[in-house]
């Protein structure tokens, strides 16, 4: 195995196993890995830190994986990961209430580069490191033999597979393709997913909890979810009682999935107007026509994507904030979110005090949401963890 040589007082996150070490922490490689081979990496006096995968393409040149030297990184290695994570969602699934989740999240399930989503019987995978990719075969004859999917669908085209030189894959990696409707259930509510044209891997699993809890405010509510996707937040809402949910997003495919999604639990259509449009402009539009709420939801995309977008995101989201509160009634409630992994949740706290001042409201924080447990943050990799969001009562 070849040693990569790590740079004399660069030592501290190793030992601290942070999984990450960046190309300007290495010191010297002894020979010629390929992208993707594991490695040893060894300390300036050649002793033991770490096995990682390696890419020279990469900022993040190697991925760590084990710290132990006397286990070897071997294929049982993996199929123990991949087993030992795929167990701890057992009791995230119930039978006849929830059968999708993640099962495996990169990093935080020791598997840089790895993500696995489940749809009721059909796997999504995606593949984002070169390592990874090596070792595919051996993961999905392991997720075969514990699952016995119908089909394991590779929805890699996240743009971070170019930071390790990998090509853009969209493709079937089983014998089946999956339909183009799936029918998954998450706390009992009935959704379509289309795994192959679907956003991220067709669904936001990552808010299963938060619709939850922002639904058991709804009943008797006049309810607005911005940024709907396919309904988590609406669906919700309705089932719980709401008196009406208007839902907003820009894509027409969204929107139209939510109208399916609404027939086919059968909840009151009457209750629901469905809007494509960009939000920032629909909520200035219901501002001028003086319409008003009891519970808005603003669940945006990604504003800041690296650390030095943050300040330009942290404007837009204070902006996007600011119009939520202006539309509620006294007393209503706003469940605000970010899944940008820079702004942590003092900032986001900070951009919802901005927000309330510019807006002339007073705001309680009643609640802080964060992830769900299959999308677990490892003490170890602090950046796993990504989504955040605030449940404010404004006056
Ligand atoms: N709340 C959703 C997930 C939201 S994902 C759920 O529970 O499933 C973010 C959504 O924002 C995507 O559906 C995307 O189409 C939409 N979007 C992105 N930019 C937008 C904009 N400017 N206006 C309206 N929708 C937007």
């Amino acid at each position: 195995m070849i040693d990569v040589i790590l740079k004399k007082g660069k030592e501290k996150a190793v030992l601290h196993r942070h999984p990450w070490v960046f190309s300007g922490a290495i010191e010297g490689v002894k020979g010629k890995p390929a992208n993707g081979d594991i490695v040893r990496l060894v300390d300036s006096k050649g002793g033991f830190m770490a096995y990682g995968f390696y890419n020279d393409q990469s900022r993040v040149a190697l991925r760590l994986l084990e710290w132990n030297e006397n286990v070897e990184v071997n294929e049982s290695w993996f199929r123990e990961k991949v087993t030992v994570a795929v167990a701890s969602r057992n009791s995230i699934l119930v039978d006849g209430v929830t059968n999708t989740c993640r099962l495996i999240f990169s990093e935080s399930d020791y598997l840089p580069g790895l993500i696995v989503d489940k749809y009721a019987g059909h796997l999504a995978v995606q593949v984002l490191t070169s390592g990874i990719e090596n070792m595919m075969l051996v993961i999905i004859d392991e997720l075969q033999q514990l699952l016995n999917p119908e089909s394991i669908f590779d929805k890699s085209d996240a743009s971070s597979r170019g930071h390790e030189g990998l090509e853009t894959v969209n493709t079937a990696l089983t014998l089946a393709h999956p339909p183009e409707r799936v029918e998954v259930k998450e706390n009992g509510i009935t959704y379509n997913i289309n795994i192959a044209e679907g956003q991220k891997s067709g669904f936001y699993c990552d808010q299963r909890d938060n619709r939850k809890i922002v639904a058991s405010y709804a009943k008797g509510k006049k309810v607005l979810d911005c940024f709907s996707y396919t309904g988590g937040f609406t669906l919700n809402s309705l089932q719980n009682g709401a008196a009406s949910v208007t839902s907003v997003d820009s894509s027409v495919l969204a929107i139209d999935t939510l109208k399916e999604n609404i027939a086919l639990n059968h909840l009151n259509g009457l209750q629901a107007t469905a809007i494509v449009s960009d939000v920032n402009k629909q909520l200035r539009k219901f501002k001028d026509e003086g319409e008003t709420f009891d519970i808005v939801v603003l669940d945006p995309p990604k504003y800041a994507p690296s650390r030095s977008a943050l300040d330009k995101a942290a404007r837009a989201y204070k902006d996007l904030n600011r119009m939520g509160m202006l539309l509620l009634n006294p007393g209503g409630l706003l469940a605000t979110f970010s899944c940008s992994g820079a702004m942590n949740m003092e900032t986001f706290k900070q951009v919802l005090a901005w927000a309330a001042l510019d807006a002339g409201k007073q705001v309680q924080f009643i609640h802080q949401f964060c992830q769900p447990e299959d999308h677990p943050v490892r003490s170890s990799f602090p950046e796993g963890e990504y989504l955040k969001g605030l449940l404010c009562r404004v006056f």
